[in-house]
């Protein structure tokens, strides 16, 4: 794998170059674009919700939770957070999976989704309110539907209708957002079916050790006395929600922490949910004992936070080439400049990293899981407003009125970070600009213009997206600010990445706000981030000055944050004023039916080496194996686009043979931690499918056998036809360690 490294969460310098050369191409010959219709929305009725019960301030709510499994095609398509044009789909680690919550207290509703993907788009968004109103009418809606990303990088992209995303991950993928659609929509389906009387327990806590400020210097450029009243530049709070039925077993979690979701960096090339994940799965897998992943009744959400400037890298950065620090300001290296200064740990390789991060935040979960006692009681409240972010005036002082701009990307953007660096000569911190790039930007896409600069001011411009609109406009201008409460707990979604000091000030706007009623209640405010649309990174003011990757994404101005304050603030007066229904809408957000491009190129026609089927065993297993030891098989594959929709399927199983029964039981899918499913594409069509198990210490001694199933698509006469096939492992044979000397 070459050095080139990425970007979290937008376009690698490279691309951005090339992806700037595509547009003026595609200009020329139009016919490359593929115009999309959209889809007709599943029509499926739904059984009426149980009937709500009537006293909201002394009776339990009704609760539902539900998972449901949201994993695309995993070939091919590339994985959408580092923005690596390398980096595209090639088998699966863990599965991908959507959560959903539903409270209800007799009077109003409210739905909270975590889901293991990058970030929720507004075209995610837009599709799954289409499909809910489609199946529940007006039950569901813009305002008491607030759905999160975790910020996995290793899920699919291809789900934004804004170009500068399209150009990131070849365009509007109708194959990968269908999944993340149906996904989402039937966690809903089945926290709504399962909806029952239950009690909510809210416990916070700290959890150390798990993540790191990864732009020290800006998170510096506070004011001194700010920074003083807390004793870490990271947030390590973890907040708990416990959900019970009414003889108080428990039926879900949800729960909040800031980290990036990039433990997996970008030579993975398995679709993974990555840390986050990573701790929904264990503490599942705890409490729904004897299921597979996946599989159980009880649900464990892991929200993402105010996780901008914080990584899960906690090695911290250096040079790799060099092995000394980096550059503080830049983040760049003597020699190789940004791309040589990356951060690692806490494991020696991603994996080892994604569990431990995983773990400790599951563990940290499981223990306030349990010690959580504090009832939250009361009624529910949901307040939602579109923003035209673009223009939002803010009063600063008497005469000092400020406003936010069109949305527009900076120099240090394309440097990335140190999760991940930017290909070419762009370093953190740049206030300068460079007169090379600027110049190229100016020949490809045009300069931006003079009002826009001044409004970014001190950002020197890279991408004035907010005046690009070919074939689609580059960015959002419309965006959502979202407010839900259940008793005292307060869901602050916001829509993308906030700095942890910038997560301390809204959190805090919001709970003053939510305080103002007079009435004594301790609030607790969490904030669900990469909410609803996605619109990059939010920091303070004072960091924004510093430039570094976050301020350069900060898309609409130095005065972004404060124009949240405002909207939110809003949003939370309106709550504690009962006025939530007088609350004006906004203006909605576009809904583009044409101008969408998809790049990817259909799945061709599978091919086998002479005398093999599908199926056939290339590569077999050896007899015999101890915990610890790593089984690999290989098969000659199919395309695992070929399989159409394999949600709740799986590509993978391990399998023990049971003496007693005479039957073998599966142990492992493809979406269990101990599998590694590797589709490996060949040269003349030709693929296979490589299977790993990472024999845990609990395995059972045992016979075993490895299965492999997929799709393959082939000429029959003159048509093309697709046919399942599998094929097996041989038999091998697990003993304990101890049998071994
Ligand atoms: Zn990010």
């Amino acid at each position: 794998m070459g050095r080139n490294k990425a970007v979290c969460c937008g376009l690698s310098a490279l691309e951005t170059t090339l992806a700037v050369l595509f547009v003026l191409m595609t200009a020329v010959s139009v016919t490359l674009i593929v115009l999309l219709v959209t889809r007709e929305s599943d029509t499926a009725g739904e059984t009426d919700p149980p009937a709500p019960t009537s006293d909201p301030q002394h009776s339990p709510y009704l609760i539902g939770v539900g998972r449901a499994d949201c994993t695309g095609p995993p070939a091919e398509i590339p994985l959408m957070g580092y923005a690596q044009s390398s980096q595209l789909a090639a088998g699966i680690h863990t599965r991908l999976y959507s959560r959903a919550f539903i409270v209800d207290d007799g009077r109003k509703r409210v739905v909270f989704v975590t889901a293991d993907v990058g970030m929720i788009s507004q075209r995610l968004r837009l599709e799954v309110l289409r499909a809910l109103r489609v199946k529940y009418g007006d039950l569901y809606r813009q305002d008491n539907v607030a759905l999160s990303g975790t910020h996995t990088h290793c899920g699919l992209g291809g789900f934004f209708q804004y170009t500068l995303f399209m150009l990131s991950s070849k365009g509007y993928i109708p194959e990968s957002v269908q999944p993340l659609v149906d996904g989402i929509v039937k966690s809903i389906d089945i926290a709504h079916r399962n909806m029952r009387p239950g009690r909510i327990y809210r416990k916070r806590g700290d959890l150390g050790g798990s993540s790191l400020n990864r732009s020290p210097h800006s998170y510096m450029n506070n004011p001194e006395e700010e920074r003083h009243r807390y004793e870490t530049n990271t947030d390590n709070q973890v907040v708990v929600l416990k959900f019970t039925d009414l003889d108080g077993d428990g039926i879900g979690m949800l729960s909040w922490f800031a980290v990036h979701a990039v433990s997996m960096n970008y030579t993975n090339r398995m679709v993974s949910s990555d840390n986050m994940g990573h701790a929904s799965y264990l503490m599942e897998q705890d409490k729904n004992p004897g299921e597979l992943p996946g599989q159980g009744g009880f649900v464990a959400g892991f929200s993402s936070s105010n996780l901008g400037d914080v990584t899960p890298n906690i090695k911290g950065p250096f040079c790799i080439n060099t092995m000394k620090p980096c550059d503080y300001l830049n983040s760049s290296c003597p020699v190789g400049g940004t791309k040589m200064c990356q951060a690692f740990g806490p494991g020696n390789d991603m994996f080892e990293s994604t569990r431990i991060i995983g773990h400790n935040i599951y563990m940290k979960a499981k223990e306030l899981y349990a010690e959580a006692d504090e009832e939250v009681t009361g009624s529910i409240q949901s307040a939602h407003q579109w923003v035209n972010m673009t223009d939002v005036k803010i009063q600063l002082n008497d005469t000092h009125v400020v406003s936010t701009c069109k949305p527009a990307l900076g120099h240090s953007f394309a440097a990335g970070t140190t999760d991940g660096g930017g290909d070419l000569n762009f370093t953190q911190g740049a206030t300068d600009g460079d007169p090379f790039w600027n110049g190229i930007r100016d020949a490809l896409v045009g300069p931006p213009s003079n009002e826009t600069q001044d409004c970014h001011h001190p950002k020197p411009i890279l991408f004035s997206t907010g005046e690009i609109n070919w074939p689609l406009p580059w960015h959002p201008q419309i965006i959502d600010v979202q407010i839900i409460t259940v008793g005292s707990v307060a869901i602050v979604a916001v829509p993308g990445e906030f700095t942890t000091m910038s997560g301390r000030r809204l959190r805090a706007a919001v709970k003053q706000e939510l305080e103002s009623d007079g009435v004594n209640r301790d609030w607790e405010v969490v904030l669900a981030g990469l909410s609803n649309v996605y619109t990059h990174y939010i920091t303070t003011f004072e960091e924004y000055q510093v430039q570094r990757y976050e301020g350069a994404s900060t898309i609409f101005g130095p005065h972004t944050l404060s124009a949240y304050l405002q909207k939110y603030a809003g949003l939370a007066r309106a709550i504690a004023q009962d006025e939530v229904s007088k609350l004006p809408p906004g203006p909605e957000p576009p809904f583009f039916e044409k101008n969408l491009f998809n790049l990817l190129s259909a799945a061709t026609l599978d091919r086998k080496p002479d005398n093999t089927s599908f199926g056939d065993v290339l590569q077999q297993v050896y007899p015999v194996y101890r915990p610890g030891d790593v089984v690999s098989v290989t098969f000659v594959a199919g395309n695992p686009r070929h399989s159409g929709d394999i949600r709740d399927k799986t590509f993978v199983t391990v399998e023990i043979f049971d003496n007693r029964t005479e039957t073998w039981e599966i142990v492992h899918t493809d979406a269990s931690w101990e599998t590694r499913f590797h589709w490996l594409k060949g040269s003349n069509r030709q693929s296979n499918a490589t299977v790993e198990w990472h024999i845990p210490a609990t395995a059972q001694a045992g016979s075993y056998r490895i299965q492999h199933f997929g799709h393959c698509k082939q000429l029959k006469g003159l048509q093309t036809v697709i046919t399942p096939y599998s094929g097996s492992s041989d038999t091998f044979t697990v003993t304990p360690s101890f049998y071994h000397l």
